[in-house]
């Protein structure tokens, strides 16, 4: 069985070494992980995640009197953080996660795409996707890559035409560096012909079905006492999970989606 997200892993530690505009990369402090998504489903191929954001500046959720304008009602105070993620003895900073079999498949490939990669074979699309992700990682700050309008001010955007343009480069830079054709093979396949070469594919994955993401955190003591004018609402949170490890990763085989499975069993009998 082909494990797809070790795969990737070294795909990406070849690019790191091939292509310098991702050469800061360290792939230690990268999480590479896999997540279920049917491939005829709108939704992503894969998603860069960033744990490595400081926490945010205290704040709370507020209601104001529409005439008035006075504050009526207040939650408490709050911050919001990035969990903590380490496997072994590295602190992961970034996580990406391929959705699987979607990611494999590719079935909905947009046109800007296509036109990218005209006349190459259609595995590009994957490869552009995993520099894409890469891509994603700011160089100078922690958190998502920032993206500069024309005159040079930050947009609040994370594509921009001039970054999918820098990831055809940097797809082509790796191409004509020589890689070794070995690294690449797996993503030639789609998901049935994975399994038919490889007898079926796992990947790492997060234990339980949420993975860290950012989560509220309520801070005490609270910074403000109560007013008489302005009560104070308690913020129901769920109970979440802010310290992750390699024990809350698994490796586990992933399926194709259930409606092709059921269309080749009724095939079948
Ligand atoms: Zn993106």
């Amino acid at each position: 069985m082909i494990n797809y997200t070790e795969h990737v892993r070294q795909l990406m530690s070849d690019i790191v070494l091939r292509v310098p505009r991702l050469s800061f990369l360290d792939m230690n402090r990268i999480l590479v992980f896999a997540r279920s998504g049917r491939a005829d489903r709108e939704g992503p191929y894969a998603t860069c995640h960033c744990v490595c954001l400081p926490a945010s500046d205290p704040g709370y959720y507020f209601w104001r009197d529409q005439t008035t304008g006075a504050l009526t009602r207040r939650s408490e105070w709050f911050v919001t953080k990035s969990p903590v993620v380490r496997v072994g003895s590295n602190q992961i900073d970034y996580m990406v996660s391929f959705t699987l079999p979607r990611f494999c498949d590719q079935r909905r490939i947009s046109a800007s795409k296509r036109a990218r990669y005209a006349g190459l074979p259609h595995w590009m699309a994957k490869l552009d996707t995993i520099i894409h992700e890469l891509y994603h990682i700011d160089p100078h700050q922690p958190g998502i890559r920032r993206i500069e309008r024309a005159d040079g001010t930050p947009s609040t955007k994370c594509h921009s035409p001039a970054f999918f343009k820098d990831v055809v480069d940097m797809v082509t830079q790796y191409l004509t560096s020589g890689p070794d054709p070995q690294i690449l093979e797996f993503l030639r396949y789609d998901f049935a012909g994975l399994t038919a070469r490889y007898g079926g594919v796992a990947a790492t994955t997060f234990k339980a079905s949420s993975y860290p993401r950012r989560y509220i955190e309520v801070l005490k003591p609270q910074p403000e006492a109560q007013s008489p004018d302005c009560p104070v609402e308690p913020l129901e949170l769920p109970r979440v999970t802010t310290h992750f490890s390699e024990k809350d990763l698994v490796t586990r085989r992933f399926w194709a989606d259930r409606a092709v499975a059921r269309k080749g069993k009724v095939r079948a009998a």
